[in-house]
């Protein structure tokens, strides 16, 4: 079964075909992604279409703020920003400047996020605006995540609009993406409380380097949340990312105790966050803290941005880690950026039957009958309709 037919057996859903999805594709970057016009072109504050009062600081005296929205908890005085890029203090209140200002936009298969246990199959309407409050030296996208909104090319789309062409384009979900949609944290919010009222599901693709009240008002619109866990190292989170670790596994546990379906994401680099100890000790933790249930990729590394002397993964580590998460009692553990491997298969932790087959980011075949192993009748943990 192709991507264009996916099917539950007993439950046919409403599917974009093959056709229809690549149609789609087209059609998008042909009309939508890039839109270079507004670039400079608005007069002196070419960002103030963007500009609403953000939901998460403290004022301080001297017209000073601080950010509570991620653990730097910024200081920023009068007419400075954050760290991000995309926050600023404006006499004492402090506002986001990037409100509908996406500069990536495009649809994705869902796999490629990945989302392997979240609406297999089907098309991710993806945005990002500029910015980020880490800055991972492998980051893939580095052009937008570290530059500054005004910086880059960008297209207005207001969350209203998104929703209606992620649903104009077929697209099952709505997703932050591509940068790091918590530093876009109002806009992203505001698209996942239309999505939900216009029945369309919302995702975020995270490091999850955030405070938990707002992963807390996040997680009551969204319906799923990838987080990228760097390394379970501290020292690599603060060398490699400028980062801290603690306050990802808090947010980690914050997503567990919630209804928002979760999946970690682990990009293995060679020499940095490769002992098998620690990947060991990591999953220790995930099976104490989060449970077997949450699935676990091991993605391959590929030389960038600042870590161009880096070779790619081999792929041998990436099995040997899925290996070692599945010995430690891990349930759903996969292989990523390796097409063709058998673990980016899902398969039934019960009877160990395939239950899902994958070549890349493409869906070969679903077995699954509503959400239950067909073999043996498991359930099988994910977001399977919607
Ligand atoms: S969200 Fe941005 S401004 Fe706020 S604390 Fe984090 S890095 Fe600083």
């Amino acid at each position: 079964m192709t991507l264009s037919s996916v099917k539950e057996r007993g439950t046919e859903t409403a599917m974009v075909s093959r056709r229809q999805f690549l149609k789609s594709l087209c059609l998008f970057s042909c009309t939508a992604p890039f839109v270079s016009g507004l670039l400079g072109s608005t007069g002196s504050d070419p960002l103030a279409p963007f500009t609403r009062k953000a939901r998460y600081y403290e004022k301080l005296p001297g017209r000073r703020v601080r950010c509570t929205l991620c653990p730097r908890e910024c200081r920023v005085g009068n007419r400075e920003r954050g760290y991000c890029g995309v926050r600023e203090n404006r006499d004492g209140e402090y506002y986001t400047l990037v409100y509908g200002n996406p500069c990536s936009l495009g649809i994705d298969p869902i796999e490629k996020k990945p989302f392997f246990h979240f609406l297999p199959g089907t098309g991710a309407f993806s945005l990002s605006t500029a910015g980020c409050n880490m800055n991972c030296r492998y980051c893939q996208n580095w052009e937008i995540s570290q530059s500054r909104p005004e910086n880059v090319r960008w297209q207005s789309l207001f969350p209203k609009d998104a929703v209606k062409e992620a649903q104009r384009r077929q697209c099952r979900s709505i997703l932050g993406t591509y940068a790091e949609p918590t530093v876009f944290f109002e806009y992203m919010l505001a698209i996942a409380r239309e999505a939900r009222q216009q029945g369309l599901k919302s995702a975020i693709v995270s490091a999850g380097f955030t405070r938990k009240e707002p992963m807390e008002e996040f997680l009551k619109a969204l319906d799923a949340v990838k987080i990228d866990l760097k390394s379970f190292d501290d020292e690599f989170y603060r060398k490699i990312c400028v980062g801290e670790r603690a306050p990802v596994l808090e947010t980690l546990k914050t997503i567990r105790k919630s209804e928002v379906w979760l999946e970690i994401v682990y990009l293995v680099v060679p020499t940095l966050n490769d002992s098998m100890d620690k990947i060991k000790e990591m999953c220790q933790w995930i099976k104490k803290e989060l449970g077997s249930d949450v699935p676990l990729h091991f993605t391959r590394f590929h030389p960038i941005y600042k870590l161009k002397n880096l070779p790619s993964t081999p792929v041998a580590t990436l099995q040997k880690a899925r290996n070692a998460a599945m010995a430690e009692g891990l349930h759903y553990v996969y292989t990523g950026n390796v097409p063709g491997d058998p673990g980016e298969n899902t398969y039934c932790h019960h009877c160990r039957k395939p239950v899902i087959e994958r070549a890349g980011f493409m869906i070969k075949k679903i077995h699954l009958i509503k959400g239950k192993c067909p073999y043996c009748k498991e359930r099988i943990p994910g977001v399977w309709e919607g």
